[in-house]
């Protein structure tokens, strides 16, 4: 940036009055980096979609490559299964600088545990993270996007600073409740809120329904859109939070074996140029959920 360029923002900024906001709007890439986990959590474990996963190790080269052109620091929700089985390809996203955040160890969703079993998976999954990179995870999106009712709890309880798994606003993080109560032919029961910051996500701002083809017994997902429709809708997004809000935070999910594919790495990179021409602030989650801290509850 030229200096006249650098002198024109500061007389910008000094011309702004106290108390207006200057507009930010955050984007956070974040990756879900499965690998096999999900299949084998699934009960798939023939070899043709243990593959599926397996290509994602290998994509996640041609993602971190990119995210470097860009200068663009981003989130990957790391199963433990995928930290003991790739160490390398985990290593290799950790040295690139971006944040390694927790996604279970096994990929079980927390409504398919009791307790027990969700806490020992949590704490093995911390376990492996701290292990790769010197901390526990500051950070957490559960398998599937589908909460026990314990799950908040124990993100309180072992310090977590946000939650990425729950759909109840767009632009604006929020504080995760626990206690809700739900029953048939009542009112709903509003929880408490907790210091969990929610750092909310959508299944329609993530690549996986979109995209991937899956046959199981009981469901066939048809997947397979063209990418550059999906990331075009992707980016009305980031254009009505700018119309709608002058701060917000939009997040985008994905899986590097499935946006690893070559056409949907083109259109993705399509989609990141155009954010950052329009004003993206591009920033890990755990920095946004930070900023979110600060401006909404410091
Ligand atoms: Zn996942």
């Amino acid at each position: 940036m030229g200096s006249d360029v650098i002198l024109s923002l500061r007389n910008i900024c000094s011309a702004i009055p106290k108390g207006i906001t200057v507009p930010r709007h955050i984007v956070c890439l974040t990756f879900d980096f499965d690998t096999m986990s999900g299949f084998i959590a699934r009960g798939l474990t023939t070899p043709t979609p243990l593959s599926r996963g397996e290509f994602g190790a290998r994509a996640s080269s041609r993602i971190l490559a990119f995210l470097q052109s860009r200068g663009i620091a981003s989130t990957w929700f790391t199963p433990g299964f995928t930290i003991e089985t790739f160490p390398r390809e985990c290593e290799a996203v950790l040295k690139a600088g971006h944040e390694i955040a927790h996604h279970s160890w096994a990929h079980v969703p927390p409504a398919d545990q009791d307790r027990e079993a969700e806490e020992a998976d949590m704490e093995r999954a911390n376990d492996a993270i701290a292990r790769l990179t010197g901390r526990k995870a500051r950070g957490y999106r559960s398998p599937s996007w589908d909460l026990s009712p314990h799950t908040i709890d124990l993100l309180v309880k072992q310090g977590f600073l946000y939650d990425s798994s729950l759909m109840g606003a767009d632009y604006w993080p929020y504080r995760a409740r626990r206690g809700d109560v739900a029953e048939r032919g009542q009112p709903y029961g509003f929880g408490e809120e907790t210091s969990l910051i929610e750092m909310p996500i959508s299944w329609s701002l993530d690549d996986f329904p979109h995209f991937e083809f899956l046959r199981t017994p009981q469901t066939v997902l048809p997947g397979l859109q063209p990418a550059r429709t999906v990331m075009a809708n992707w980016l009305d997004e980031f254009r009505y939070m700018k119309k709608s809000v002058d701060w917000g935070i939009l997040t985008y999910t994905m899986h590097p074996y499935v946006i690893g594919r070559g056409y949907r790495m083109l259109a993705l990179e399509e989609l990141v140029d155009t954010l950052a021409r329009e004003g993206a602030v591009f920033m890990t989650m755990e920095d946004a959920a930070g900023q979110a801290q600060a401006r909404m509850w410091g």
